[in-house]
């Protein structure tokens, strides 16, 4: 079966489209599995997009299910905030599960192994079971309590779990083998003791399963197919197979992929919430960081991030994707559906002295040029107008097409208007720029100009802030900075700019939760702070990538 015959398939479709042929499976199950202690970001994203997407393409089905076995630094607030980005994002699962809800099956399991002799509780400490590990050169040596009797093992696992012993008196390991070149097989702890409450199961428990133990069981738990992971969890394969074999339960398998890593940013849980908590940022909804919530607020659709998700395809080998593409994915989703319309940032009064006084004029422009069904919006014309400062220049070099001295420039859906005398204060800054209009050149009227600026209304366009943000960081491979510093000396101090800007008066009157062209400068959103009396925008991205020409050599 080959249900897709465009495109090449990526490794993770071929043995799906294996599995199915040969009847291993009738239909497929794959998971999303997040630990509840962070908010998510662009990496789980791509995470969610390649569990949740392979079940749809495949006729299958997705479990959303938390990874919540660490009781000390899981909150209620992050599942939920987990929940509706999935949902967010456009994909729905088939069942919501707690790796806690399986907490006393896999304590049974934990008996079972210890009655086929395949574990036992250490009394070594911390350090001492590390120590016992050995090294990859050198073999481990065996626990002091290894050869603990079954029915001893027995009842010390009882009394951990009744809360006999304090935490790091004893842990419960797999008895595999001490020399096993893969130092994860050198008999993993099974279990810890942690005095602690679970933001699930309460005070029910003080003993908690360790990652490897839970993750794979609870996939078989839930019959889950394919179970998709990233790279670093290939090392963890043969134990959560070997799980699987001792214990007799139904065989999931792990597919591992390479994790997503961006330019300009990090990604780690951690590291997120190091910047959250130190003020660096605003908060896990900063539309400068990678969390999928400060993506929304950024400006971003969930169609640009499942595009994204879709380009960087799924490798086999570690990488960092280039920002631009995920800039780019957002730029081709926006401009089908980004009502345009016009705002200058930072403002210069241009008077045009030939238009009349009290005169005001309504011009015409489209509402969406990508979109012919969407119609046509108004604009008011008069005879004081602001346009962008960056728009004119006093010296200009050769070839320059904006407003010079002298010069003729095209009003954006207007006339023409010619530069005849500059206004300065005593300082020298320029207060205003006295035109004169071409009556015969409103657009439609063939003429021709180079350049063509923005512009609104001085006496119609209404204030608004507007946050211009720019890469977090100022170094593109955040995993490879020297070592000896700290990835927060990198951050960029100019990654926010807040101006007051002039926003065109159709759209002052939007509530605007949908996103806009601002036209020549890129696409915007109102913030989460936007109010009717204050209005407040981010750009989610200017029209092109601009950070090639400004980047400092
Ligand atoms: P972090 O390292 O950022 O704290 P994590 O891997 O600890 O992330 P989990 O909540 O355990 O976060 O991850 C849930 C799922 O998302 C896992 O299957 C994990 O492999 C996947 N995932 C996490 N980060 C990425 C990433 N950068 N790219 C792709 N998948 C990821
Ligand atoms: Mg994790």
């Amino acid at each position: 079966m080959n249900i897709n015959n465009e495109r090449s398939l990526n490794f993770l479709e071929e043995i799906i489209e294996a599995d199915l042929a040969s009847g291993k499976y009738a239909s497929i199950l794959t998971r999303f599995p997040p630990e509840p202690n962070g908010y998510l970001h662009i990496g789980h994203a791509k995470s969610i997009c390649l569990n949740f997407g392979l079940a749809k393409k495949y006729g299958g089905q997705t479990n959303l299910r938390f990874d919540d076995t660490n009781p000390v630094k899981e909150e209620v607030e992050y599942v939920d905030s987990i929940k509706a980005d999935v949902r967010w994002l456009g994909f729905e699962w088939a069942g919501e599960y707690y790796a806690s809800d399986y907490f006393e099956q896999l304590y049974e399991w934990a008996h079972l192994l210890i009655n086929k002799d395949l574990a036992y509780i250490d009394d070594q400490s911390q350090e001492e079971i590390r120590l016992g590990r050995g090294t990859i050169t050198r073999a481990g040596t065996e626990s002091p309590f290894r050869n603990r009797s079954v029915e001893e093992n027995r009842l010390l696992f009882t009394q951990m779990r009744d809360g006999k012993f304090n935490e790091g008196e004893k842990v419960l390991r797999a008895k595999i083998n001490m020399a096993h070149p893969n130092m994860l097989m050198r008999d993993p702890i099974l279990y810890r003791i942690i005095h602690a409450s679970h933001h699930r199961t309460g005070d029910r428990w003080c003993i908690y399963p360790m990652y490897d133990y839970a993750h794979g069981q609870s996939d078989s738990i839930e019959r889950i197919t394919h179970s998709i992971c990233t790279l670093e969890f290939d090392v963890h394969r043969p134990l959560y197979d070997w799980f699987i074999e001792k214990l007799e339960i139904f065989p999931s398998h792990q597919y591992e992929f390479a994790r997503l890593n961006l330019t300009y940013t990090v990604m780690s849980k951690r590291k997120l919430l190091e910047l959250v908590k130190a003020g660096f940022v605003s908060g896990w909804d900063d539309p400068r960081i990678p969390t999928i919530c400060g993506l929304r607020r950024r400006g971003y659709t969930p169609e640009s991030i499942r595009l994204f998700a879709d380009k960087v395809g799924v490798a086999k080998r570690d990488n960092v994707i280039d920002l631009g593409l995920l800039e780019w994915c957002v730029r081709e989703d926006l401009n089908k559906r980004a009502t345009r319309f016009m705002a200058v940032l930072n403002p210069i009064k241009v008077v045009i002295t030939n238009y009349p006084k009290d005169k005001e004029e309504l011009l015409e422009a489209p509402v969406n040029p990508e979109d012919s069904t969407a119609g046509s919006r108004k604009l008011t014309f008069c005879r004081e107008i602001y346009i962008e400062r960056e728009d004119f220049l006093e010296n200009p070099p050769k070839k320059y097409f904006r407003l010079c001295p002298g010069g003729e420039v095209r009003l954006k859906y207007g006339y023409i208007i010619k530069c005849e005398e500059v206004i300065k204060d005593d300082s020298g800054e320029i207060l205003e720029i006295r035109c004169s209009y071409d009556p015969d050149s409103r657009s439609g009227v063939w003429r021709s100009v180079k350049g063509t600026i923005h512009w609104v209304a001085a006496a119609h366009a209404q204030q608004a802030e507007v946050r211009l943000f720019d890469r977090l960081f100022t170094e593109a491979y955040m995993d490879n900075i020297p070592e000896g510093s700290d990835y927060r000396d990198f951050l960029n101090p100019d990654s926010l700019k807040t101006v007051t800007a002039f926003i065109e008066p159709a759209l002052a009157d939007e509530p605007a939760r949908f996103p806009v062209q601002f036209e020549r400068l890129g696409y915007f959103i109102a913030d989460s702070q936007d109010a009717p009396d204050k209005r407040v925008f981010n750009r989610t991205v200017t029209l092109k990538d601009t950070w090639a020409k400004t980047a400092k050599p």
